[in-house]
């Protein structure tokens, strides 16, 4: 069985035969990827499973990788929280580092797709060496709603030599003089982390952390980051241990090289101190069957974001069936639809109100997890963004017509 029948047994035929149909129509024309990691991170998980199954659909893909040294990468952390509102001390000097380290990757990387996806803004500044007809499209990941202005001024006359730019949902559209595209992300539902366990696996995973099988969970799955709030989910957790019996595991990785993730991780450490039932577990990086195992093992599974691009976390506990009670912050509000896939809180009392709830009601436990499984069928799937992105290769053709008629 070819892999796009695997896909076809998960998503439907109809789907993958309107990607082969598509991807007909986009041809010989090449698409190329450009982001600034190869592991780590939603971009580099969604491209480490979407480039092959382009390939497999006959669509020329490639998928290049940006260079950057230290510095570099915290120039781009601090625009990245920026972008997302933090506050940040900027400077010139960063804006310098920024342009330094595009025109060394310019030497560096072949730009030739005739298509150009530039992921995230670490790479934004290639397109200072577009040619001949390629056509150049800026895929933002993150919540822009709110910016830092400065960092947006710099970013903005960068992104407008783009011929389009692609936000995941409408509220981090921006005012730009290029069309926008909405395109939300997606998980894959074959790979490692997504796919089907047997109980075997999941009572192995869930003994190797002690964690008893016969008692209710709750779980966290996400990097050691303030902006996932690991703390104010052990206060939610507190405040339902006084009702009602149940586990927590505050699961997550990549703190190593993060001296803040380190920062966070030795705070949930404390704030867990003396509770045998908290699991905080630092998983290695390629942790995937045993990240699979613990959401499927989970009663509940807890996304409670203060700031959230899209949360590829969210999509992985649904398409398991399991109710997400989560912050009601970016990208998270078009996965958790209030009362139907789980719940979107406010504070850690608005978390422990809604943990009580679903702990003591496992019918509308059963019903949110089927709700929350085919939302992401229908919505979040990787078939349905390769499908987006072929659509796009299209349309750049097009640009300022309503309407695009393709050949039979
Ligand atoms: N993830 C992982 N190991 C971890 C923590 C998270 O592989 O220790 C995965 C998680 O399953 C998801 C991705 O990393 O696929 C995180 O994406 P998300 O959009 O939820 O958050 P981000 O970390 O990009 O802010």
């Amino acid at each position: 069985m070819s892999t796009l029948d695997e896909y076809a047994a998960v998503a439907g035929e109809d789907v993958i035969d309107e990607l082969r149909v598509l991807a007909r129509h986009v041809g010989t024309r090449r698409l190329q990827n450009i982001n600034s990691t190869a592991v780590g991170g939603g971009v580099a998980e969604i491209l480490s499973r979407m480039v092959p199954l382009l390939r497999e659909l006959g669509v020329g893909t490639t998928w290049d990788v940006i260079r950057g040294d230290e510095a570099f990468f915290a120039v781009t952390k601090a625009f990245h929280n920026a972008l997302h509102g933090q506050r940040e001390t900027l400077s010139d000097e960063m804006f310098d580092i920024y342009m330094e380290n595009t025109r060394r990757n310019l030497e560096g990387i072949e730009l030739n797709g005739d298509v150009v996806l530039v992921h995230d803004p670490q790479p934004a500044g290639l397109v200072s060496a577009r040619h001949g007809a390629q056509r150049w499209i800026w895929r933002c990941h993150i919540d822009v709603s709110a910016p830092d202005r400065w960092v947006w001024g710099f970013l903005r006359p960068i992104v407008d030599r783009y011929d389009a730019a692609i936000f995941s949902m409408p509220s981090f559209a921006q005012v730009l003089s290029i069309p926008q595209f909405l395109v939300a992300p997606s998980i894959d539902p074959l790979a490692p982390k997504n796919r089907d366990l047997d109980d075997e696996t999941i009572a192995k995973v869930l003994e190797l952390y002690q964690i008893d099988p016969a008692r209710p969970l709750l779980a966290q799955i996400s990097r050691f980051d303030r902006l996932k709030d690991p703390l104010g989910v052990i206060a939610a957790y507190r405040m339902v241990r006084r009702r009602q019996d149940c586990q927590l595991v505050l699961a997550g990785g990549g703190a190593s090289d993060d001296p803040e993730g380190m920062m966070v991780l030795q705070e949930v450490h404390e704030a867990a101190e003396g509770d045998p039932d908290i699991h905080v577990i630092l998983l290695p990086p390629y942790s995937d069957t045993e990240i699979n195992a613990l959401v499927r093992g989970s009663t509940i599974v807890i996304q409670k974001s203060l700031k959230e691009g899209f949360g590829l976390t969210v999509a992985e506990a649904l398409w398991k069936r399991k109710p997400v009670i989560a912050g009601a912050v970016g990208g998270i509000k078009i996965q958790v639809i209030d009362d139907l896939t789980g719940y979107l809180v406010h504070s850690p009392e608005g978390a422990a109100h809604r943990i009580l709830q679903l702990l003591r009601d496992p019918q509308l436990r059963r019903v949110m997890g089927e709700n929350g499984y085919e939302h992401v069928r229908r919505n979040f799937l990787l078939t349905r963004h390769i499908k987006d992105y072929l659509l796009m290769m299209l349309a750049v053709d097009h640009l300022g017509e309503h309407v695009v008629l393709l050949d039979a």
